[in-house]
């Protein structure tokens, strides 16, 4: 008689190495799928707040994080000339997300199973290895969400995001440019700082990284030196990406699968919470299996985390449109000024 039962977890990014480190192995078998495991430290840093701290203090990789991340002691938002519009003593972390995936890997148990394969059909693979519950932790493009509900492609944005790191003395602050049609950032880097920028670039299916930074460079033409700067120091060196959001999703569970991570709400990444929101639900999840077992944890974790996940997907937007809006700019940068005056 089988004692444990057994959890298909499809996706090795930060949501499916969090749920593979949290699920107790003495209760909980898991196999863990990931198609492209040399990808896994591909990025630069992400922001971590107090939330996501917490839940890797949970996962017991907490101080070996904390080591390998950089602290911003400002935060500090400009408008596209660099006037100040806010500035504020700043407690966030910024944590290579190659430190990230390592310590998360650290943590996983030895009897922990993989597989290296692209998931096509979740539920012929959880009958194969005998697997009580699929987890979607696969990330936008999700085959587990397509695969459960159809009509869920995620949706493509006409907003292409570059990211890279930017050699030189440590940097300490975390700035950000907030202008018509784009959005620029600089943050402490393992290399020293690190940067970011979002334009928009048509809706083509690839993303060529010489072309983006063309597109970028051109349009930060007129900004804020420091942002023609920064482009002209990375050369050629960047990570381009189209954004890709999740789907608006009624559901995120059904009585044997369930969506955890970017699978469930891939939101814009101008909020810095994605991979936050990832680690949580890991930890939510985890928890449920382990108060309700596998026939009752989805619906309890949706219950729990499936209306914040879509709130925030929301938010972000709503937020990537107010930093980058030419016609509101006006009485949203006197508001910020406002808001900056009273802290
Ligand atoms: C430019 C940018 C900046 C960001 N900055 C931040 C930040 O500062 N802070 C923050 O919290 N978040 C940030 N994010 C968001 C964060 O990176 C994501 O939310 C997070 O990585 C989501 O983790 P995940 O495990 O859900 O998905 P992913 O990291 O996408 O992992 C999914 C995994 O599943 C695998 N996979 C996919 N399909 C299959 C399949 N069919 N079969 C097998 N394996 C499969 C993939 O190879 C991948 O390894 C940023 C995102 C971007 C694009």
């Amino acid at each position: 008689m089988r004692t444990r039962e057994h959890v298909l977890v499809v996706g090795g990014g930060v949501a499916g190495l969090a749920l593979a480190a949290a699920l107790d192995p003495r209760r909980v078998h898991v196999t863990l799928v990931e198609e492209r495991p040399e990808r896994a430290g591909a990025g630069t840093v992400l922001a971590m707040w107090r939330s996501g701290r917490v839940a890797l203090d949970d996962l017991g990789v907490g101080e070996r994080t904390r080591s390998a991340s950089l602290p911003a002691e400002r935060a500090v938002l400009r408008d596209a000339a660099g006037r100040d519009l806010h500035d504020i003593a700043a407690s966030l972390w910024f944590t290579p997300r190659a430190e990230l995936m390592a310590a998360l890997e650290a943590a996983l148990p030895p009897s922990l199973s993989r597989l290296t394969q692209q998931v096509t059909d979740p539920r012929a693979l959880a009958t194969q290895v005998g697997a009580d519950l699929v987890v979607g932790a696969d990330g936008v493009r999700s085959a587990v969400r397509q695969h459960a509900w159809a009509g869920t492609a995620p949706v493509v944005t006409d907003w292409i995001a570059l990211r890279g790191h930017l050699p030189g003395p440590p940097e300490r602050t975390a700035t950000e440019w907030w202008g018509p049609g784009g959005l620029f950032g600089t943050t402490p880097g393992p290399q020293g700082a690190a940067w970011f920028c979002a334009v928009r670039g048509g809706r083509g299916a690839t993303v060529d990284p010489a072309e983006a930074l063309a597109l970028a460079r051109g349009h930060f033409a007129d900004w804020d030196p420091r942002t023609r700067e920064v482009l002209a120091a990375v050369g050629g060196q960047a990570d381009a990406q189209r954004i890709l959001l999740a789907p608006r999703l009624r559901t995120s569970a059904d009585d044997r699968l369930v969506l955890i991570g970017d699978a469930a709400h891939a939101m814009s990444p101008n909020l810095g919470r994605g991979a936050n929101e990832a680690l949580e639900d890991a930890l939510a999840l985890a928890a449920m299996v382990h108060r309700h077992g596998t026939k009752g944890a989805p619906r309890a974790f949706s219950r729990r985390r499936h209306l914040r996940g879509q709130v925030l997907r929301t938010a972000a937007s709503v937020g990537l449109r107010a930093a980058t809006t030419r016609r509101a700019a006006p009485a949203r940068d006197a508001l910020l000024r406002a808001a900056g005056s009273l802290s």
